[in-house]
């Protein structure tokens, strides 16, 4: 069935273009909401882990840059600032919310290295076993390689299959894999459900959507392929309203189901 219903352990990815406003600046709302959304799914029984992009457009936006700094020592100095700024808000609506958070950077050589990823599996086991909320993103003020090569999809799918989790939900700007660019043909028609991604359905993939963010559907569909390899039922949908993750909870057909291999 194309529900991820039955869900217990369930990582939420949200990106920049969600978080932010064409200004560069924090969408409060949004945030918030999620914050309650993710609060409320914790408290009914699910255990949540959130991968947070952003850091390096909020930071853009708080250092009052007219856009996101295209150099890497840029990058890497919005990013500190940003990252100080993501967890100072998350931490205040999940508090708002009874929730703790905590925050785990993560770099491609925690994974690769096996002391490393196994320490770092042991922390988020001993986050759910407290009962906190990992919050996750990239370390990017040290990884250059992660800001120039690295996107938070693929992150979030590595992470989803580091814990273990039943799925993985990539919130962005658009309500899923189209058939067409429906920013520009409004014929194009949503797939509701991906059960294999071959070379057809990576052609179905456009550029990015925005300029705030680096991902765009192409890197959705690689940390699709990784969570579906996995056993990871995978939805990508958008994040304009945080809320709609309790439809999608109901059973309800909402966003592209990406099927996890059996
Ligand atoms: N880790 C970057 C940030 O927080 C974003 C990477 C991405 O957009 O995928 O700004």
């Amino acid at each position: 069935m194309a529900t991820i219903q039955d869900a217990k352990r369930i990582v939420v990815k949200v990106g920049t273009s969600t978080l932010t406003y064409e200004t560069g600046k924090t969408n409060i709302r949004r945030m918030a909401s999620l914050a309650g959304v993710l609060s409320d799914l914790q408290n009914s029984g699910h255990e949540v882990v959130l991968v947070t992009s952003a850091a390096i457009g909020i930071g853009a936006g708080k250092l009052g840059l007219k856009s996101r700094p295209d150099d890497t020592a840029g990058k890497q100095a919005a990013a500190t600032v940003g990252q100080c700024e993501l967890m100072f808000m998350y931490d205040k609506f999940f508090s708002e919310y009874g929730h703790i958070v905590g925050q785990l950077l993560i770099t491609r050589s925690d994974i690769e290295n096996e002391e490393r990823r196994v320490n770092l599996i042991n922390t988020f086991e001993k986050l759910f076993e407290y009962g906190a909320i990992p919050i996750v993103n990239e370390n990017d003020s040290v990884a250059i390689e992660e800001i120039v090569f690295g996107d938070n999809d693929s992150l979030s799918a590595i992470v989803a299959k580091l814990v273990n989790a039943d799925a993985l939900i990539i919130l962005t700007d658009i309500e899923g894999l189209f058939n067409g660019n429906p920013r520009e043909d409004i014929d194009a028609k949503l797939i509701p459900v991906v059960e294999e991604i071959n070379d057809e359905i990576f052609s179905l993939a456009g550029g990015s959507g925005s300029n705030r963010g680096t991902g765009g559907m192409v890197t959705k569909l690689h940390a699709a392929k990784i969570a579906m390899q996995a056993g990871i039922n995978t939805v990508v949908m958008s994040g304009a309203d945080p809320k709609d993750i309790y439809k999608l909870l109901d059973g309800r057909q909402i966003g592209t189901f990406f099927m996890g291999k059996k």
